[in-house]
């Protein structure tokens, strides 16, 4: 019998390989993947430097641990370089194997910035626990001290949590971004002069409305260089620019791909027995009418609850619903849906300051919530908010606008 094959070990396959297992406890399950097949949480890398976390502490099972839960076999250190649909096998760094459904679970790479000077490729990104063990072991041997000086390209999501979670653990952080306010791309802009001003007070230097053009080696570290021509010195360099969907297994099989994995509202590819999900994926979005990426972990949840239904024979739609993400900076907690890609140019935010919490909706052209923004984070207005999602701007905001 030809086993369901997931490639990928990061949370989007095991959590699919997890809920089949509710479901099918028979059927042959084989998870090849490219790292070690530890199982660690993705989102506590940009939390982790102030407490001091290693990341062998941040692992919470091996891959031999996670074949014997999952009644699975675990393939690690192999890569997966093709996929035939036709003849329903998969190429490896290890050879063929054959499959009778494929995930593919494979999930982004780091945006590299074009960048100049001697130094570029001493540029580091942290998107899995191996960077931030490479990470943390430079940090450690830089400077010599235990305050080392860091420069964080891009202040998106990560960008943000990053710097908080550095300053914390006592370093002296950079942020540059070439927006005018931090997380402007996904926050309201009154949330992002808050987010703004809780950095500044935290010891962090803003160099905004900027980028990098060159890193260059000096005696004493690193040279970063801006294109308004000013420089900052670090010792480190980190790249937080944002994520690329990993396609070379999508491409090499001749999968319809956008920005990620083209997949239909079950999580199946244009070919047909291939599911994807995760970071990788592009899902057919109800809510914005489209296609979405969505890199986060809600979403990534509910199509492995779905996709492992499907594979269990119960054909079952993704239902993706709204959910907020919560931006970990723990000097200005917030949480944000962020409103539909095509809804932003012809929308607004509208925010309005409750008791020192600023609550920002984004209404669309017709006046429907499509978005929002909630900071300091509080639990019971953001669920009063998801509820709100969906209804008609109501005419008069109960409280000062700001
Ligand atoms: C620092 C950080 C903080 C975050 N914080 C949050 C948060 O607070 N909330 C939130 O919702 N989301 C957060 N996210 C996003 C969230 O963590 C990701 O959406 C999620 O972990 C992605 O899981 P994944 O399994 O799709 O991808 P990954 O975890 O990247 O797993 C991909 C797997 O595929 C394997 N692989 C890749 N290519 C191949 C190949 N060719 N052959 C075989 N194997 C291959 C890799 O080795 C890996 O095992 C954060 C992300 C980062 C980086």
């Amino acid at each position: 019998m030809k086993p369901i094959l997931i490639v990928g070990a990061g949370l989007a396959g095991y959590t699919v390989a997890r809920e089949l297992r509710k479901l099918d406890k028979i059927s042959p399950l084989l998870i090849v993947t490219a790292d070690s097949g530890g199982v660690y949480s993705k989102p506590m890398l940009s939390n982790a430097f102030a407490q001091g976390k290693s990341a062998q502490q941040l692992l919470s099972q091996r891959a031999e641990q996670m074949a014997t839960q999952l009644g699975a076999t675990v393939l690690t250190a192999t890569r997966v370089l093709g996929v035939d649909g036709g003849r329903k096998t998969v190429s490896t760094t290890g050879g063929v194997l054959e499959y009778e459904k494929l995930v593919i679970a494979v999930g982004a790479a780091p945006i590299r910035l074009p960048l100049g000077g001697d130094a570029a490729d001493q540029v580091l990104a942290v998107n899995h626990l191996d960077d931030y063990a490479i990470f943390r072991s430079r940090l450690a041997g830089k400077s010599g001290t235990a305050t080392s000086r860091i420069a964080i390209l891009g202040a998106g999501l990560i960008g943000c949590e990053f710097a908080d979670d550095l300053a914390g653990a006592g370093h002296l952080v950079t942020l540059v971004d070439p927006n005018p306010l931090p997380l402007a791309a996904i926050a309201p802009p009154a949330l992002s002069q808050g987010l703004a001003a809780a950095l500044t007070a935290r010891g962090i230097t803003l160099r905004l409305a900027t980028t990098a053009s060159q890193i260059n080696k000096a005696i004493d570290g690193l040279e970063v260089h801006l294109a308004d021509h000013s420089m900052v010195k670090a010792d480190l360099v980190l790249s937080a620019v944002g994520l690329r969907p990993e396609l070379t297994v999508a491409k090499a099989g001749n999968l319809a791909t956008g920005r990620g994995i083209l997949v239909d509202a079950f999580g199946q590819t244009s070919v047909r027995d291939i599911y994807a999900l995760g970071d990788c994926a592009e899902y057919t979005c109800e809510l914005d009418g489209g296609t979405r990426t969505l890199p986060y972990i809600a979403p990534l949840m509910t199509a492995a609850r779905a996709i492992a239904r499907t594979l269990s024979g119960t054909a079952t739609m993704i239902d993706l619903k709204p959910a907020p993400v919560i931006v970990k900076t723990p000097c200005y907690l917030m949480a944000l849906v962020p409103p539909p890609l095509h809804a932003i140019a012809s929308g607004e935010w509208r925010s309005a300051s409750y008791d020192g919490t600023i609550v920002s909706r984004f209404y669309d052209e017709h006046g429907i919530m499509v978005g929002f923004g909630v900071a300091p984070h509080e639990p019971n207005i953001r669920q009063k908010l998801l509820a709100e999602l969906g209804m008609k701007c109501a005419s008069e905001l109960p409280a000062r606008s700001v």
